[in-house]
């Protein structure tokens, strides 16, 4: 795991530095050989065992579903992942890549190669470099097998079931993984590596970085990064990371054995990215995912993940809203509103949409929604709500081509708060069919703007506007 650190004794540290004074000359061949553990489990264990933990990490942690922003995170780590040494390549892994909407500067792997990247990582990365830094230490706990070699040495007889017994346990179940999350932090509540391990990540990534045509120093500099960041006693991450300067030392000098030309740096696309990712509304912690645990039910249930949205157009056909109300509980708990039950609850970008069936889809690469109610939270200016409100407006009808603002703004009530609503006309993208858009604002303590948006199509509104109605009289706040 990318936060673990390592320390190595004054002894070994004494060692490596004999070792490269005297290797300096001959620099270019000398990079460290790193031996893959013993391993009792087979490649496709690994594999299945990843995929039941990335499954169980989809159903508890709220992946975030830019696709932009994902195409971009894949495209660097699909670049490194082909980088990796050939002995420590495994044609059956399926590396691939996606970013939790989370504050925490973190990033985790799991076995056969599924990667989450924390958005509030990639807000954190001074540059491309540093945010491959750490995604070539990850994809470097995945190549060496990591999860398994460490399985291996717990248990005697390893199967798959007994590795997932140790993942399950470390998971926690259920309900579990939550609690695990607010107690540790994520990125230790899978298996703790050992310090060894740790080391080797750090040096294949490092390997990793050169051969796909980045400065392995980016990755010691993303440890500058995240004492700077998390400095304060904002997140933890020092306190259990106490002596990143060795690691730091250790990755320049690996870094000064490797080959490294006109490495890859500042990107048009990086900045494009972060840019558009720390605009958006704050990302919540790992902790406040952990208290809301219940918005990420595990097991049966009914399927209404975040990111199970189907291949398909929205139809555009769904059935009315329910009389009965099911509550939700919403950014980190900040946020709780009762929604008809048959609506689902689906994370998009920075918001949360409660949608029935048949009232969303994909469209054109772009999730788009028909029926349903939306809550976010929209970073402004400072400013009074009416004009933060007008503000938040004019970037809803600049994104869409055919919204207009039919009304001026009105004063409303939100729980007990002033509040500002208006409606707003558009054609659907996806169905072609004119609806109607009612946006309700109100002011956060600490500035931001909680916004409502309420869509259904013009001819079906009057039979919304009551669910519409009681949604926004049952929201809470506490913040
Ligand atoms: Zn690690």
């Amino acid at each position: 795991m990318f936060r673990k650190s390592f320390v190595a004794s004054q002894q070994f540290i004494a060692l490596l530095t004999l070792f490269a004074l005297f290797l300096m000359p001959m620099a270019a061949v000398a990079q460290t050989q790193i031996q893959l553990h013993s391993n009792k489990y087979k490649i496709s264990d690994d594999v299945k065992v990843g995929r039941q933990a990335a499954a169980e990490v989809e159903r508890q942690m709220p992946i975030f579903n830019d696709r932009d922003a994902t195409d971009y995170v894949s495209r660097v780590g699909e670049r490194l992942a082909s980088s990796i040494p050939q002995q420590f390549q495994h044609p059956e892994f399926d590396y691939y890549f996606k970013i939790v909407n989370a504050r925490d500067i973190n990033a985790f792997a799991l076995p056969g190669g599924p990667m989450y990247v924390n958005r509030g990582m990639i807000e954190a990365a001074r540059n491309e470099g540093e945010m491959a830094g750490v995604m070539a230490h990850e994809l470097s706990h995945v190549a060496l097998r990591h999860g398994t070699a460490q399985a291996s040495k717990a248990q005697k007889y390893g199967t798959a079931a007994g590795i997932l017994g140790i993942l399950g346990a470390v998971i926690g179940g259920p309900a579990g993984a939550a609690a695990q999350i607010a107690g540790q932090g994520v990125g230790v509540y899978f298996l703790k590596f050992s310090r060894e391990y740790e080391t080797e990540a750090d040096i294949l990534g490092a390997q990793i970085m050169a051969r796909a045509g980045y400065d392995p120093r980016d990755l010691a500099n993303m440890f500058k990064t995240l004492e700077q960041q998390s400095g304060g006693g904002g997140g933890g991450f020092l306190s259990d990371h106490p002596s990143p300067s060795n690691r730091y030392a250790r990755i320049n000098q690996e870094a000064a054995y490797l080959r490294i030309e006109n490495p890859i740096r500042d990107t048009p696309d990086f900045s494009r990215i972060q840019a558009r990712l720390r605009s958006g509304g704050r990302a919540p912690s790992m902790e406040e995912i952990a208290r809301g645990g219940q918005r990420y039910p595990s097991g049966e249930t009914t399927g209404n993940y975040p990111n199970n949205y189907p291949d398909s157009a929205p139809r555009g056909r769904v059935e009315g809203p329910s009389s009965r109300y099911q509550n939700y509980s919403l950014m980190g708990g900040v946020v709780s509103v009762s929604v008809p039950r048959n609506w689902r609850e689906l994370q998009d970008n920075n918001s949360v949409w409660f949608a029935p069936e048949g009232g969303y889809g994909q469209y054109q690469n772009q999730v788009v929604y028909t029926h349903g109610v939306s809550f976010g939270l929209a970073q402004t200016q400072r400013g009074s709500l009416q004009q933060t409100t007008q503000e938040f407006l004019n970037s809803l009808t600049q994104g869409n081509g055919s919204m207009r603002q039919r009304v001026g703004l009105q004063r409303t009530t939100v729980d007990g708060r002033t509040g500002m609503t208006t409606s707003l006309t558009n054609v659907n993208e996806a169905t072609g069919r004119a609806e109607v858009v009612t946006v309700v604002t109100t002011l956060l303590r600490n500035g931001r703007l909680l916004y409502m948006i309420a869509v259904a199509p013009e001819n079906e509104s009057a039979s919304y506007q009551t669910a519409f109605r009681n949604s926004l009289r049952s929201v809470q706040i506490t913040d």
